[in-house]
């Protein structure tokens, strides 16, 4: 597979530019994170551990990036509010949110999801980037305008047997994004949405680990492979930057060529 190595000055896509990835310690919020920071923003990452936040951290500062970061697990209120109040106060505002962390603890028939487990799923993958959105659209109106980009999932259109309220979570992500672009474009604020296939990451272990399958699975794509987080954290890119000036309400889909519609 081709891949392209960057240095932080390799482009200026969003130079002077303060973003926030949330879940950006491994996976395809790093990926994210990293790509940002090549292209001249200074991001703020985050996830639960204090551990995973220096890990990656130290990597992004040895490569030169412009990053700082802080622990907040989404499904906590007080975390969401301390991540938007440090963000602003040290970096002076926010032109850029990619709501990446997600969780999925159960798999099994519908029927016998607890609520609990349902209410945990939803906490954590829409009403934290609902409340998110909330604290932070207050501050990219004072900088005249921002981006949003919600990570979702293939599994969010064509869901997946055995994942349905992780599932049923990252639909809800599709109409939200349909939402909040229609209400936030006056104020100059986009909001797009990507939509994964088979990334492999820590997330997807369960299936790559598995050759049969992932023989199966790649076998009905036209690329006739898994994807890798870098090719997630491209089309985040581009719906940040102001190449995707005009663009907001959509979701790209990174499967592939996995089908999710027409
Ligand atoms: P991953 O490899 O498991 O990485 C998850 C990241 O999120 C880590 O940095 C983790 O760090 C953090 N995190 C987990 N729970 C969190 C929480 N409650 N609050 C804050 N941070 C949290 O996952 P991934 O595959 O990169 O997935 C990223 C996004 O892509 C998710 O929204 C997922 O639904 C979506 N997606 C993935 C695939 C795929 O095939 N991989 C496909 C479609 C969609 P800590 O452990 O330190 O918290």
């Amino acid at each position: 597979m081709q891949t392209t190595t960057r240095t932080a000055a390799s482009r200026e896509l969003h130079k002077g530019k303060v973003a926030i990835v949330t879940g950006a310690t491994y996976g395809i919020g790093l990926a994210i994170a990293r790509r940002l920071a090549q292209e001249g923003a200074h991001v703020v990452i985050s996830s639960r551990t204090q551990e995973h936040v220096d890990t990656a951290l130290a990597q992004l500062k040895s490569e030169g990036l412009n990053v700082s970061g802080i622990v907040c697990h989404v499904g906590n209120e007080d975390h969401l509010e301390r991540l938007v109040k440090v963000t602003v106060e040290k970096y002076g505002g926010i032109d850029i949110f990619v709501s990446n962390a997600a969780t999925n603890p159960f798999v099994g028939n519908m029927l016998d999801c607890s609520k609990e487990t349902w209410n945990k799923i939803l906490d954590v993958n829409l009403t934290a980037v609902f409340l998110l959105i909330k604290l932070i659209v207050p501050h990219m109106e004072k900088r005249g305008g921002g981006s949003i980009v919600l990570i979702s999932s293939i599994a969010g259109y064509s869901p997946t047997l055995g994942i349905g309220p992780y599932c049923v979570s990252k639909t809800a992500l599709l109409g939200l994004t349909k939402v909040l672009a229609s209400e936030f474009g006056p104020m100059n604020i986009r909001v797009n949405c990507v939509a994964p296939g088979l990334i492999k990451t820590k997330f997807s272990t369960y299936l790559w680990q598995n050759p049969d399958l992932m023989k199966e699975i790649n076998e009905k794509l036209p690329l006739k492979r898994s994807g890798n987080p870098e090719e997630c954290a491209g089309a985040v890119s581009f719906l940040c930057s102001s190449d995707a000036s005009y663009i907001t309400g959509e979701t790209l889909i990174v499967s592939g060529g996995g089908q999710a519609r027409l």
